[in-house]
């Protein structure tokens, strides 16, 4: 009996204690980085959820106005105006950003490659503008991610070539995703995820203990709510790179925003690339990597980077990487 009444008391000290404050989701959405960015994080007051919310929101428009590839304040574009002269001083997210890229351009055999600018230059998909076969040609030799050098220890970057241009536009995303909830862990939030666009990180649980879940889309449904499938996700990031965004079709051709770095054509072969890693900042480019080396390698390269995906096909095939089935859960959210 006395035991019984122990444990009673011990329950009741405790269980004000293990309730706290209830915690709640609070979510946000604003235009940035030229797409929508949603952020949802768990808090036990609107205050505390605001204020990290807002913190994150201004990292990840700090981290656009870097890479705005088009912006002549940003430093991307300081780097390309000196390109072919001399290193351009960057900030270390500029150079984390470059030095990443490289190191999927390494493992990819350049099929990313951010050296793609000068054909970002020419390229307008909501103009429906895509570079003439001449224009193509003397675009190509400037592409190159060999041809670009990082001083890690003066934070200098050096495009070895006159006329080079690197655009960001395939991991700024990314990067911004994992800045963004670096912040909000600093700001006191221990659960939440943020999306921009289709580059998404998740940490921590929803309220209650459940995972985060993420909808891939199907990459020709014509309502956008119209799913693959939903996964969980628990400290991870998912990234799609689809060709179904920024595109225009002409004469039976898609021509879309994914570039085959050899070609300078839009990449075959899929319609959309979902990897799930540890980071955005890993994800996004491999996600654009794999969906111009196609279903076969791409499988390959992301089971041996110990990451997952699902890739659809030019035919409409889904292919999945090991360990990921039973992850694609058929489900409307
Ligand atoms: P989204 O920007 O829609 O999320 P991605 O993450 O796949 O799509 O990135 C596509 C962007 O990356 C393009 O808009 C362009 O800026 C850049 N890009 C296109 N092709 C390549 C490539 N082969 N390597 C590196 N960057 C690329
Ligand atoms: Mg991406």
């Amino acid at each position: 009996m006395k035991k019984i009444y122990c444990i009673l008391l011990v329950v009741l000290l405790f269980f004000p204690l293990s309730c706290g404050p209830k915690e709640r989701m609070f979510r946000k959405s604003v235009q940035a980085m030229d797409t929508v960015v949603a952020i949802t994080v768990v808090a036990t007051s609107e205050e505390l959820a605001g204020k990290a919310i807002d913190a994150a929101v201004g990292e990840i428009r700090r981290i656009e106005n870097l890479a705005d590839f088009f912006s002549e304040k940003s430093e991307v574009s300081l780097v390309n105006r000196l390109a072919g002269q001399t290193g351009a001083v960057v900030s270390a997210d500029l150079i984390s950003m470059i030095t990443a890229s490289v190191d999927v351009s390494e493992r990819t055999e350049g099929a990313f490659d951010i050296t793609i600018g000068p054909l970002s230059l020419l390229n307008n998909f909501r103009n429906r503008k895509f570079a003439s076969v001449q224009e193509i040609r003397s675009a190509l030799p400037l592409i190159g991610f060999r041809n670009i050098v990082i001083d890690r220890e003066n934070s200098v970057v050096l495009l070895k070539k006159k006329g080079m241009r690197i655009d960001l536009g395939g991991i700024a995303k990314g990067y911004a995703c994992d800045k963004a909830v670096e912040i909000l862990k600093m700001s006191g939030i221990n659960s939440g995820i943020v999306a921009v666009a289709g580059d998404i990180r998740a940490f921590g649980t929803r309220p209650g203990g459940d995972a985060w879940r993420v909808g891939i889309r199907d990459p020709r449904a014509e309502g956008k709510e119209t799913l693959l499938g939903v996964v969980e996700l628990r400290d991870e990031a998912i990234s799609t790179s689809g060709d179904y965004e920024r595109f225009f079709e002409n004469e039976d051709r898609r021509y879309h925003h994914i570039l085959s770095p050899k070609s300078g054509l839009p990449a075959t072969g899929c319609k959309s690339v979902t990897v799930i890693g540890k980071e955005s900042t890993a994800a996004d480019p491999l996600a654009t990597a794999v969906f111009v080396l196609g279903s076969a390698r791409g499988v390959k390269l992301i089971e041996s980077l110990g990451m997952q995906g699902i890739i659809v096909d030019d035919a409409g095939k889904i292919h999945i990487t090991e360990g990921f089935d039973g992850r694609l859960r058929q489900r409307h959210i």
